[in-house]
């Protein structure tokens, strides 16, 4: 794409589509006064939002370092996403500490004893690039290494478990079949080679090499590998009891950390995601709900929408982003915010929202 396209579909886009927030911040003489090895790689950064006018962010990041190299457009667009001021300073410190917050929806009505909970974080290592840029080289690569800390997670009692590879011929494949069970089960992530936000960024480029699943033999403990980041590292178990899920994901993540390269951290955002929506935390924490009052019987999502943003959750259908409700109003809801706000913090959002939206729905 030339100089002159990107500026007149970015100019097309910002009349159409004012949600998109790259074609919003998009500064034409910036990008026209970048030499044209930093115009090129920003036009990669920003071709999904370019092909998708619907996009809700419109970048997706190559390399940790694009944080700070871009900053001039990207800065405005994380801020304005994670509901940032414009001066003020973005504060990434981690607190995994719950032990004061009791969140046990169990607790609070036998009816949230057995609901399926999920948090994961987003992680990605420093010594290879995000995933949009990596060759299928690098991808083999990073699954080898990824492969080996698995091998290692697996003595310890609590985590052990298996690699599952999507790999064609790899040593831990596993049958399409298979592959389809574990997505149906809401383990394995869905085929991304037809999601055309990433098809765009080239993250779902020489699907499906080097990509799998880490699974822990109570299957509460998962590891994505080799999809819109690295690492996708969560735990998830039914129950009601936000602690136990949270510290179960801790006390993994901790593992991890020593089996892996460093994490790619940005000094000003936390932890590097590709998609900027992630920066930060990188968590979302997720509870299925069934909320039938709230959405019409899965009908209209309109009004949970409008409620649950009020206590800073986003609604998702059941099936993961993109996808409808469930039979009897089953939704996903979970904190949107990932940056300026700790993991306790998350734990603790979701908990008062679930409360406040159980309140309304069975009230
Ligand atoms: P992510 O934020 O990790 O990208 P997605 O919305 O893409 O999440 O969902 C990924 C998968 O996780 C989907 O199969 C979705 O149904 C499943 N999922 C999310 N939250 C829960 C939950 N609380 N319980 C069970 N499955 C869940
Ligand atoms: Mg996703």
């Amino acid at each position: 794409m030339t100089s002159d396209q990107v500026i007149s579909a970015i100019r097309a886009i910002r009349k159409n589509h004012p949600e998109n927030l790259m074609a919003r911040y998009f500064d034409e003489d910036y990008f026209l006064a970048l030499e044209e090895p930093l115009r090129q790689r920003l036009t990669k950064i920003i071709a999904s939002g370019i092909e998708n006018p619907d996009s809700q962010m419109g970048a997706y990041v190559m390399n940790r370092d694009d944080y700070d190299q871009f900053a001039a457009l990207l800065d405005p667009i994380i801020r304005d996403f994670h509901g940032l001021g414009v001066d003020s300073d973005i504060d990434h410190r981690q607190d995994w500490d719950t032990s004061a917050l009791s969140c046990d929806l169990g607790a609070v009505d036998e009816r949230l004893k057995d609901i399926s909970m999920r948090v994961r974080v987003a992680r990605n290592v420093s010594t290879f690039p995000l995933p949009g840029a990596m060759s299928k080289e690098q991808r083999l690569a990073f699954e080898d290494i990824a492969a080996r800390a698995f091998a290692s997670l697996s003595k310890e009692v609590a985590f052990a478990g298996r690699y599952f590879s999507i790999t064609p011929g790899s040593p831990y494949e596993i049958s399409t079949e298979e592959y389809d069970r574990r997505v149906d089960a809401h383990q394995m992530f869905k085929d991304m080679s037809s999601d055309r936000y990433l098809n765009a960024a080239g993250i779902s480029a020489d699907w499906p090499f080097g990509r799998g699943i880490y699974v822990s033999k109570l299957e509460d403990f998962l590891v994505w590998v080799g999809e819109e980041d690295h690492l996708r590292i969560m735990a998830m178990q039914r129950g009601g009891n936000l602690n136990e899920l949270f510290e179960r994901l801790r006390g993994g993540l901790e593992h991890l950390e020593r089996l892996l390269p460093p994490f790619a951290i940005s000094p000003v955002y936390g932890n590097a995601t590709s998609c900027p929506s992630n920066l930060g935390a990188g968590m979302r924490a997720s509870l299925h709900l069934q909320l039938p009052n709230l959405t019409s019987n899965g009908q209209d999502l309109t009004r949970l929408k409008r409620e649950a943003k009020s206590f800073g959750l986003a609604v998702r259908g059941a099936g993961g982003e993109h996808s409808d409700a469930g039979g009897g109003g089953l939704v996903d809801i979970s904190p949107s915010a990932r940056l300026g706000i700790t993991e306790a913090q998350i734990m603790r959002r979701l908990y008062d929202g679930a409360c406040a939206l159980w309140k309304m729905e069975t009230g």
